[in-house]
């Protein structure tokens, strides 16, 4: 994989969000109601530091069953979770910690939510305008014609996705796996 070695860090990062499977969450109206992270040494490729929050929805403030039952998070969750800006304030503490990281994620759907949601509440981006798409990065680097989802990404080596896909702190941790059997072979 031709990683920025220029980052000390990656930085992977895995939303989960509203959703239906009925029309009534439109694209543009998800919204974050998971943030999961993990630090990565980019020399390494141990993960260093892993990060977590769940987040209040407020234009679909109740769950689909449907996205409950994608997610394993539950309408309680998300009741009792912090606001978006507080979620955030949470991440960029936590970000902060760690120069010079590299923003990743699988594809470029979490981008796209960050920004939406950054854009609706009026609230800062908390990324540098730098972002690696692993998923894209990981079929360019394996001559792969096809883009892979996390899991047949890890088959590929052989490797079972570990914890619950579609939670968002298991993803990047799975992610994490991916980029170090890519980068160094284990
Ligand atoms: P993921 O990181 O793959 O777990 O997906 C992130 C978010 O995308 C989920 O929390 C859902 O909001 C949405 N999503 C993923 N897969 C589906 C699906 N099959 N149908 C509808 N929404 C989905
Ligand atoms: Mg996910």
């Amino acid at each position: 994989m031709n990683m920025q070695i220029s980052h000390d860090y990656y930085l992977i990062v895995d939303v989960e969000a509203t959703c239906s499977d009925d029309g009534t969450v439109p694209r543009q109206e998800m919204e974050i109601i998971e943030i999961g992270a993990v630090m990565q040494n980019s020399r390494t490729f141990e993960v260093e530091s892993e990060f977590q929050t769940f987040v209040r929805p407020v234009r679909h403030p109740e769950l689909t069953d449907f996205c409950t039952e994608l997610t394993g998070i539950t309408g309680q969750q998300v009741v009792d979770a912090p606001g978006f800006q507080v979620g955030l304030d949470a991440l960029r503490k936590w970000m902060g910690g760690y120069k010079n990281a590299l923003f990743c994620s699988w594809g470029d759907y979490d981008r796209k939510q960050f920004l939406q949601d950054c854009e609706y509440q009026n609230i800062e981006y908390p990324f540098g305008s730098e972002h690696l798409n692993i998923k894209a990065e990981f079929s360019r680097t394996l001559n792969l014609k096809k883009k892979l989802g996390i899991t047949e990404a890890l088959r590929h080596f052989g490797l079972r996705f570990e914890g619950s896909h579609h939670r968002g702190l298991d993803d990047a941790k799975n992610m994490a796996r991916v980029v170090r059997r890519v980068c160094m072979g284990r």
